[in-house]
This record gives structure tokens, C-alpha cells and sequence, in this order.
């Protein structure tokens, strides 16, 4: 039987099958995915789990009877090429599957260190299960750890190596941590919350070498020179779209496989979801690629809706216009975001910094694009529902406490 293929076992994959369940799909489903194992959840690997509060059984999306309830295949294999006038996706070893309609949600890779050294020993990513278990092995005995790039992944695993004992130091290449996903202010909170912790923080640290001994490294070396000791190393530097069988199959791909407002890629029987597209957003006024659980999960009940003949009471389509939104635990500081910010957005405070409670609201031409909250979950949640339609809160509201941001739901 040709039904729904979905390649990918990840948050977004696993979330479209159930959701396809959901939504009474009642056809054949299978979930091919090439890491072994149950589809689990990324964001505790460089929080709960990593610092040993999590087992496997809590971040497992679901337990094993679940996909035999769904009847929903499993299937635990690489899918190689796609054959769109064969309708059927092929898999490693010479096996195929046919389909009525095949979903992408492949994904993202570690983007890797393109610096001498980076392949010794003792240099670790973070995305996978596999990751993290190798990873979590060095944190059993102390050590000297140097974390290249201070994103997500790196600032939140800086905060459990620290949390377990470890000398952390943090390499940054550009002037402020987080760069590209908060605002200046938020970034200078983080840098100094992660300084207050016992980080070392070097900012403008562009590191040009692993240095190493009998193959494992011992040190990273930074463009003035200086040799940071390490005797373990985790690179944080972002991902990749994987967009290879997408791009193989002539769809078109551009920073992800690019979809429409509806999910489709270029050939209608593909459709596409999660850290691996590009997709036409009113947030961002342009195509996006965002990285986020809310995004693969939002985008799959989307992209189930669609596929199971939901439609708005005008019979059209319903397009993804989701409110993005994302979280970062580090330490006890709870980083809630929702919306999307350019850089050049202007930041209203809201609370003190100083109490570790506090949002950054982000204005353009005096309209609401985002808000960046630390431990205030109910600026966050406000400003999901803002968000969703047309908010009217001004600068000043925003910045004035005395100002009830719920009375704009009235
Ligand atoms: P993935 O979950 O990456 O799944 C894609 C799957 O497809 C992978 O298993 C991959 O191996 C598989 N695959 C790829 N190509 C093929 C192929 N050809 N054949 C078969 N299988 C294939 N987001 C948040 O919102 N909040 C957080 O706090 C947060 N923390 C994170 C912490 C870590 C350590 C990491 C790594 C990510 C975190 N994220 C967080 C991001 C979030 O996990 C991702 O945005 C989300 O997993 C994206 O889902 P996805 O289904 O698009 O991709």
C-alpha cells in the first residue's frame, strides 16, 4: 500500500505521524529514521539529561506500544534518493517504500569546526542521543572543558559542566553571546549570569586550532595566540539543514528545502517540516529556516491538517501561521522568546535584571516584534496571544510595570 512516508524520526517527524493518527488518517504511515532507537526529545540533552536528572524513558516521545497502537511504522534505516515519477523513496541496503506523500523532516546537522585539529579525540557536538551519551561520560570525573561557540547548546551546557564542578571556559567569535537569536541586553545578562556562575566567557575569540597530544586534544587556540587547556572540547557552532535527498530529488532548496505557506515543496506529493525548511513567515516578512521544537511540532499538526482535509470555514486550505516561540534553560534562569526580532529592533526593559526576573520587549516602527522574558512565564504567554493577531501595546506600556499588559486581551 502507498501511503504517507515520512523520512525523519526527529521532533517533527514523530509529531506528524501522530498528529496524521489525530486527525483520522487512517492509511499506511511509516517513520523512517536513521538513529537507532525510539524518537526522543533533543532539548533535555544539554539539560536534564546531561546532567543526569533525565533517563532515556523521559525523553522518549513516546513509549514503543504507541507506534504499534498508531499503527505506525517504525522503520530504522537511512533513506538515500528519492524516485518522484516512481513515487517510492529508497532506502540504504536497496529497499524502497512507495507513496502516496512523502514528508521531509530530515533535520539539521553539527556544523563542523573548520579549523586544524578538529578531528583529535576529545572533540564532541551535541545533537544526537549518541552525543550526548559520549559526551555525558566525560563529565564523571573533573575537568578542564573549553566550549567553542556561545549559543543555546554551548551556554546550556556550560551551565551543567559548571553546575557538576568543571572549569569552563567559553570561546565566542562575535562581541556578544547569543548573537543571533536575543537582543544586546539579553546577551549582557546571559554573559554576565554565566561570568557570576564561574564561566570563563571570552568574547571576539576566534579560534583557529585544536591542539592535541597522541591524538586527543589538549587545547584550543584562539587568533591572538593564546592556548586555551582543555582536556575536552564541545563545539556549539550551529547546523546544517539537511537538505541533500531534497536537493537530489531536483525540489528546491535555498538555507533548507524551500516550502509554500501550505508545506509543499515544489512537487506537490512532498511536503516538508522542521529545522530542515524554509518557509514563507508573516514574523519574519520573508522565508525562514527556524530551529525550534514548537516550529517541527506546530508545522506538523500544520502539515496533518492539511494532509486529512482540514480547511477554514471558507474551504481554503489552512496555511502555517504559527507564533514561533523557544526556551533555554541555563542554571535556574528560564529564557522564554516568542516572536522574531531583527537586529536593529528597539528593546524595552520590563523588570529588573538584577532580580533575574525581567522581559525585553522588542519594538519596530513602534509594533511589537518579539519579547525575550527570564523567568516571567506570563510576559511570555501574553505575548504568544498578542502576537497572534495584531498587537497594540505600545513602547511606553510595555516599559511602564504599572501598566496591566492582560488588559490588552479584554
Ligand atoms: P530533528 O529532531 O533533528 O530530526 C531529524 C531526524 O531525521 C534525525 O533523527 C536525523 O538523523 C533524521 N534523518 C536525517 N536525514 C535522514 C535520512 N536521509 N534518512 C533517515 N533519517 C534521516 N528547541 C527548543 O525549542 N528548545 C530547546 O530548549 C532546545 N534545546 C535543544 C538542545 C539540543 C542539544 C539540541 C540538539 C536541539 C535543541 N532544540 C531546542 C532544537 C530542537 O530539538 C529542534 O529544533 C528539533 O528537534 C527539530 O525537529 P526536526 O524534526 O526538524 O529535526
Amino acid at each position: 500500500e502507498a501511503g504517507i512516508v515520512i523520512v525523519g524520526a526527529g521532533q517533527g517527524g514523530f509529531q506528524a505521524a501522530a498528529s496524521l493518527r489525530d486527525s483520522g488518517y487512517e492509511g499506511r504511515l511509516v517513520l523512517v529514521g536513521d538513529e537507532p532507537g525510539l524518537p526522543y526529545q533533543r532539548p533535555p540533552l544539554s539539560k536534564a539529561y546531561m546532567k543526569g536528572e533525565a533517563g532515556i524513558e523521559q525523553i522518549e516521545l513516546r513509549a514503543a506500544a504507541f507506534y504499534a497502537d498508531h499503527r505506525i511504522e517504525l522503520i530504522n534505516a537511512r533513506a538515500t534518493a528519492i524516485d518522484r515519477p516512481g513515487k517510492r523513496l529508497l532506502l540504504e541496503g536497496g529497499e524502497s517504500l512507495p507513496y502516496a506523500h512523502l514528508i521531509l523532516a530530515t533535520g539539521a546537522r553539527n556544523r563542523p569546526l573548520p579549523v586544524p585539529g578538529h578531528d583529535l579525540a576529545g572533540v564532541f557536538y551535541l545533537r544526537t542521543l549518541a552525543d550526548a551519551d559520549a559526551l555525558k561520560g566525560k563529565l564523571d570525573v573533573a575537568r578542564r572543558v573549553v566550549v567553542i561557540g556561545a549559543g543555546f547548546i554551548g551556554l546550556e551546557f556550560a551551565a551543567v559542566a559548571r553546575a557538576l564542578g568543571h572549569e569552563v571556559v567559553v570561546l565566542e567569535g562575535a562581541s556578544r553571546v547569543l548573537a543571533r537569536a536575543v537582543s544586546p541586553d539579553m546577551s549582557a545578562f546571559f554573559a554576565d549570569a554565566h561570568a557570576a556562575m564561574g564561566t570563563k566567557l571570552v568574547l571576539g575569540a576566534g579560534v583557529i586550532g585544536l591542539r592535541g597530544e597522541a591524538g586527543h586534544v589538549t587545547g584550543v587556540e584562539t587568533g591572538d595566540g593564546t592556548v586555551h587547556p582543555a582536556d575536552f572540547v564541545l563545539v556549539g557552532i550551529g547546523v546544517v539543514p539537511n537538505v541533500e535527498l531534497a536537493a537530489g530529488a531536483g525540489l528546491e532548496v535555498a538555507n533548507g528545502i524551500v516550502v509554500d505557506a501550505h508545506l509543499a515543496t515544489s512537487d506537490p506529493a512532498i511536503s516538508a517540516l522542521g529545522d530542515a525548511v524554509a518557509y514563507p513567515s508573516r514574523f519574519a516578512g520573508a522565508h525562514v529556516r527556524l530551529e525550534s521544537v514548537q516550529n517541527a511540532a506546530d508545522q506538523a499538526r500544520s502539515l496533518a491538517h492539511r494532509l486529512t482535509g482540514k480547511v477554514a470555514p471558507t474551504g481554503e486550505p489552512l496555511p502555517f501561521e504559527a507564533v514561533p516561540w523557544f526556551w533555554s534553560d541555563q542554571a535556574d534562569l528560564k529564557l522564554q522568546m516568542v516572536g522574531l526580532a531583527a537586529p536593529t529592533d528597539i528593546a524595552v526593559l520590563r523588570g529588573d535584571p538584577a532580580s533575574r526576573r525581567f522581559s525585553v520587549f522588542r519594538f519596530r516602527d513602534g509594533v511589537l516584534t518579539a519579547i525575550e522574558s527570564v523567568n516571567r512565564g506570563a510576559d511570555h504567554m501574553l505575548g504568544r496571544r498578542l502576537l497572534a493577531g495584531t498587537p497594540t501595546l505600545t513602547p511606553e506600556q510595555a516599559g511602564n510595570e504599572g501598566f496591566e499588559l492582560k488588559s490588552l486581551l479584554a
